[in-house]
């Protein structure tokens, strides 16, 4: 399998357009939307026959093979974010339990909904800790202990991560994990297949929600899950079949249309957003700004990183008055920028992080999505909006 996808297009844009098959005459150009609870079948089930809705769709392989050739990897897509996380934290503690019990490693500042999630997993005999994730020895320190303690640890990161934008290194980060038979997931929702592969630097599984910039059109929730490791996919692939946390074909069929302009979208989303956070840094109203291409301590990690580009989220903190009254009176001045949670979507949009309770955020810290909108009409709204 490998080397025939070494043989795929460098560019990603190209990759997911072309699967390689030769053009039929007669056929659609467009990808199946197939919505069916079940295919014409008949006799014992077999692997490579259509049966149950519930195993496979068309609507989905399509998508899953465009994020297949995009992460050159096998990937699966599940109802949501959510859901991709959670069957991959069974399906991950399914393999290295082995009479131990599983320990996911998370970042410190990571989604915090993972950090609900794991909480809540905590009564199945799942456990879980976090670590500030850009702190290597600290991150050795707890994959040992955790080792000694009759756990099996699971390294499980975020980068950049969410809210503070902080960027970490994957590569250092798989090489801690492989020397401690740990498994490394990232989430890489934020940047996207299009801007860092996880898979590259050494991690076993990248976990995307397709509901932000991957589908990029704010009409879809959707997860996936890609991996090499076909033991993982297995045991993925039993979970979400009798699990049932599968994608609808519409919505799968919405995501691979967004998927088809991911990179071209998000190359000028981080170049919009890198303009913005230079802007508010420089601003007498802004305090702190956080933005993987602009933090000085790891701009050189997250242009190799990330080479074609940092993203379109950013954060930032207010100075003088840094009442959650202030930010949210500047959130609701804004003409252009949508308020609201979610990011990656084509409309500008922002929140003040700290209104979720499971959120560790200062009470002003103000999270910005940058769109495809023109940066310098974006800039003179968010003027505006500063000047209160
Ligand atoms: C949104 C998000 C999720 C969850 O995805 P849903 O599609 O909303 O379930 C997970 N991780 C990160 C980093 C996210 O931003």
């Amino acid at each position: 399998m490998d080397a025939e996808q070494n043989d795929s297009p460098a560019d990603p844009t190209t990759r997911i357009l072309h699967d390689g098959a030769e053009p039929e005459l007669g056929l659609p150009v467009g990808d199946p939307l197939e919505l069916t609870s079940f295919y014409v079948s008949r006799g014992a089930p077999s692997q490579g026959q259509r049966s149950y809705a519930r195993h496979t769709n068309r609507s989905w392989e399509a998508l899953e093979s465009a994020l297949g050739r995009l992460e050159r990897a096998e990937a699966l897509v599940f109802a949501s974010g959510m859901a991709a996380t959670l069957n991959l934290m069974l399906a991950l503690a399914d393999l290295v339990a082995a009479g131990r019990r599983p320990r996911f490693v998370l970042p410190s500042d990571g989604y915090h909904g993972v950090r609900v999630l794991a909480d809540m997993l905590l009564a199945r005999g799942i456990e879980h800790t976090a670590v500030d994730q850009q702190d290597l020895a600290a991150v050795e320190q707890v994959l040992a202990s955790g080792e000694s303690a009759g756990t099996a640890p699971i390294l499980w990161t975020e980068t950049p991560t969410n809210p503070f934008l902080r960027v970490l290194d994957l590569r250092a980060l798989a090489e801690l994990a492989r020397a401690h038979g740990a498994p490394l997931v990232c989430d890489n929702t934020t940047a996207t297949a299009a801007l860092q592969r996880p898979l590259e630097c050494g991690a076993t599984a990248t976990l995307t929600s397709l509901s932000k910039a991957g589908s990029g059109h704010s009409d879809v929730l959707l997860g996936a899950v890609a991996t090499r490791d076909t033991a993982l996919l297995e045991r993925l692939t039993l979970w979400r079949t009798h699990g049932g946390a599968i994608a609808g074909p519409f919505e799968a069929w919405l995501a691979l249309r967004g998927l088809k302009t991911l990179p071209v979208r998000i190359e000028r989303q981080s170049r919009s957003a890198l303009a913005i956070a230079s802007w508010l840094a420089a601003h007498p109203a802004v305090a702190r700004v956080h933005y993987p291409g602009i933090e000085a301590a790891t701009l050189e990690l997250a242009g190799r990183q990330m080479p074609a580009g940092f993203g379109p989220l950013l954060s930032f903190e207010l100075a003088g008055d840094r009442s959650a009254q202030r930010a949210d009176s500047i959130i609701a001045k804004s003409r252009l920028i949508q308020h609201g949670t979610s990011f990656g979507g084509v409309e500008s949009s922002w929140e003040r992080r700290a209104r979720w309770p499971a959120e560790h955020a200062p009470p002003d810290l103000i999270r910005l999505s940058v769109g495809l909108e023109d940066p310098a009409e974006l800039r003179r709204d968010l003027e505006l909006a500063l000047r209160y």
